[in-house]
C-alpha cells in the first residue's frame, strides 16, 4: 500500500516533513517523495494530511472500561486504600469471562478512535484469572490494537489467587504473537509478602519479561515498605531483583534521587497524572522522570487528553519547561514500545512498524517542525483522528472502527456492565 502526500511527525526528536510510505507486510519499506505505485499497489492520497506515529498508553487497566457511570459505593472512601477496598477490589472480583472480554473490546475500541495503538494493561479479575490475558488479547486483536499484558499478582486473595496469577502470567509470557506480548504483573509492594516477592522474581528470570507494578502510587504503600521491611519501595524491589526492565506505574511517593535510581537501573516510570489528581495522592516528581511514558491508569484510552493534563499540572507546579517535558513523555511511550515490543516505534521511518494515526486537522495558524508541539497541546485533540493504522492495517478508516460493530459491542458491554454493577452490590 502506499500513503502519499502525508506531513509526517515525528516526536524523538520532533519534526515534521511531507513524504509519501510505502507499506509493505506491516513496516515502512521506503519513505520518499513523489513514490509512484506499482502495478496493482493500492495508493491512498493523503491531501497532506498530518500524520502522528501511533500513540502509546504505558500503563492502563481495561477492567475499568465498564466502571463509567457506576454509582458510588455505600460508605464513601476517605483514602486510597478505601477506593480500592471499596471499588477496584470489589469491581475486579465481580468480572466474569464475559466482563473481561467487554471490557477490553470497548477499552479497545476507545483507544483506537482516540489514535492510541498500544496498550501496556495491567490486569485483575481473581474469579476469572486463567485465561484472562488470552480473553483480552481477543478483544484487543480484534480491534487490531498492539498491546503488552500482564496479571497483577497479589497476597490479597490467598495464596490459590497469587499462584493462579503468577502462572497466568508465565503462560502468556511464553505466547507472544505479532501485536501481543507479555509482562510480569504484581500489584503493589503494601499487597505482596516475601513469598510473593521472591515468586515474582523467579517468573521474571524464567520469562525474561520485566516486572509491571505499582510503586508508591499512595503515600500508604512507601509507608507500609518502610514500617514492615525498613526501606523503601524501590529498595524493595532492588533487592529482589526486580528492578532492570521494569515498569513502575506512579512513583508519587519517591525522591527525585530515588527516580533516578530506579531509571540507573533500567526500570521505567509510567506517569498517570489525570489518575493522580482524581484520587487525590499527590503529584510525581516529573522533573526527575527520563525513561518514562504516559499512562491514563484506566480512565480511558486518550493519550492526547493525557498530555495536555500532563503539561497543565507542570506548569501549575511552576515548570519553565512543561512544553517540552511533556513531549518527551509522549516520545518516551515510544521509547517504551521499542523496548517492549523490538521494534522501532515512533519513527515513520524506513524498517519501522506502520502504526499511524492520520489526523483531519486544519490548522489555523501556520504548522511547521518547530511549532508542532503547540499545535499538539492547544489544538489537536482525538476528534481530530481520522484514520488509525496497526501493523499495516487499518483499524480507524474515515473516523470509523474496521474491525469490529461499534454499536453491537456497546450495546453487549451496557448490558454487561448492568448486570457486573449489581454482582459487586451484592458482594
Ligand atoms: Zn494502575
Amino acid at each position: 500500500m502506499l500513503l502519499r502526500g502525508g506531513l509526517l511527525a515525528a516526536l524523538d526528536p520532533i519534526s515534521l516533513e511531507g513524504a509519501d510510505l510505502r507499506i509493505v507486510d506491516g513496516r515502512i519499506a521506503q519513505r520518499a517523495r513523489g513514490l509512484a505505485a506499482a502495478p496493482g499497489e493500492e495508493a491512498l492520497d493523503l491531501r497532506g494530511g498530518l500524520v502522528l506515529p501511533g500513540l502509546v498508553n504505558a500503563h492502563t487497566h481495561l477492567y475499568s472500561a465498564l466502571a463509567r457511570g457506576m454509582g458510588a459505593p455505600a460508605l464513601p472512601p476517605r483514602n486510597f486504600v478505601e477506593i480500592l477496598e471499596r471499588v477496584w477490589w470489589r469491581l475486579d472480583r465481580a468480572l466474569d469471562e464475559e466482563g473481561v472480554y467487554l471490557s477490553a473490546l470497548v477499552g479497545g475500541i476507545e483507544a483506537a478512535l482516540s489514535g492510541t495503538t498500544l496498550l501496556v494493561d495491567h490486569h485483575s479479575s481473581p474469579s476469572f484469572i486463567r485465561g484472562s490475558l488470552g480473553t483480552i488479547r481477543r478483544a484487543l486483536e480484534e480491534v487490531g490494537l498492539r498491546s503488552a499484558l500482564c496479571y497483577e499478582v497479589t497476597d490479597r486473595n490467598g495464596p490459590g489467587g497469587r499462584d493462579a496469577g503468577l502462572q497466568e502470567n508465565r503462560d502468556f509470557a511464553a505466547h507472544a504473537s505479532e501485536l501481543t506480548s507479555g509482562l510480569i504483573g504484581a500489584h503493589a509492594s503494601f499487597t505482596l509478602s516475601e513469598e510473593a516477592m521472591g515468586l515474582l522474581s523467579e517468573a521474571v528470570a524464567a520469562s525474561g519479561r520485566g516486572v509491571h507494578i505499582h510503586v508508591a502510587e499512595d503515600r500508604a504503600d512507601a509507608l507500609d515498605c518502610r514500617a514492615r521491611y525498613g526501606e523503601s519501595v524501590p529498595e524493595r524491589l532492588m533487592r529482589h531483583g526486580l528492578l532492570p526492565r521494569a515498569l513502575l506505574a506512579h512513583c508519587v511517593h519517591l525522591s527525585g534521587d530515588e527516580v533516578a535510581g530506579v531509571h540507573a537501573h533500567g526500570a521505567w516510570i509510567a506517569h498517570n497524572p489525570r489518575s493522580n489528581m482524581n484520587n487525590h495522592v499527590g503529584y510525581a516528581p516529573t522533573p526527575a522522570l527520563r525513561r518514562a511514558a504516559l499512562g491514563t491508569d484506566g480512565m480511558d484510552g486518550d493519550m492526547l487528553a493525557e498530555a495536555r493534563a500532563a503539561f497543565l499540572k507542570m506548569r501549575d507546579a511552576g515548570r519553565d519547561d512543561a512544553f517540552s517535558a511533556t513531549l518527551e513523555l509522549l516520545a518516551g511511550g515510544h521509547r517504551l514500545a521499542a523496548a517492549l515490543l523490538g521494534l522501532p516505534f515512533g519513527k515513520l521511518d524506513t524498517g519501522g512498524p506502520a502504526d499511524l494515526v492520520v489526523l483531519d486537522y486544519d490548522p489555523p495558524t501556520p504548522l511547521d517542525g518547530g511549532n508542532l508541539g503547540g499545535h499538539l497541546l492547544f489544538g489537536i485533540d482525538r476528534s481530530h483522528v481520522a484514520s488509525v493504522m496497526v501493523a499495516g492495517r487499518w483499524v480507524v478508516r474515515d473516523r470509523r472502527v474496521v474491525n469490529v460493530e461499534v454499536e453491537q459491542a456497546y450495546a453487549r458491554a451496557r448490558e454487561a456492565a448492568r448486570r457486573l454493577w449489581e454482582r459487586m452490590a451484592a458482594l
